[in-house]
């Protein structure tokens, strides 16, 4: 959550707030919802009477929310990783796979990122077996 941004905000692709008010209604010069420069609180709540911006508690509590849940999907993915599962889904890998730029898991095809798959020799390789995975 931005610390001045309104707490009902659903972002631009959406056509009303939590709260229901529909963005076309708000303005002039842009909606009040996100901080601009050159226009403060008491301003932009004279566009909407119902902007609420996050107190330093609330903004707090989420940034605590997400560092927890950071931590939680690192130690997930350490997991994984350590028992031969991709990363993303858990499945239990047979190999990777170059396409492209990209190294694929098979046999989920989640993408792992970009890179060169090499043997162990150091040659490039179009695939690589996983061996050793477990479902434990
Ligand atoms: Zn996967």
């Amino acid at each position: 959550m931005h610390p001045g941004t309104c707490k009902y905000f659903t972002g631009l692709a959406q056509q009303t707030c939590q709260q229901g008010i529909a963005y076309r209604t708000l303005g002039p010069g842009g909606i009040p919802c996100v901080p601009v420069p050159g226009r403060d609180e008491a301003a932009r709540q004279e566009l909407c009477a119902l902007l609420t911006c996050p107190t330093p508690e609330e903004r707090q509590r989420d940034q605590e929310e997400e560092s927890r849940a950071i931590k939680d999907w690192i130690i997930e993915a350490q997991a994984r990783t350590a028992r031969g599962a991709c990363v993303h889904c858990g499945t239990i890998m047979t190999a990777t796979r170059q396409i492209g730029r990209c190294i694929y898991a098979e046999p989920c095809g989640c993408r792992l990122g970009q890179g060169t798959l090499r043997d162990a020799t150091g040659k490039k390789v179009s695939s690589l077996p996983v061996t050793g995975g477990t479902d434990a």
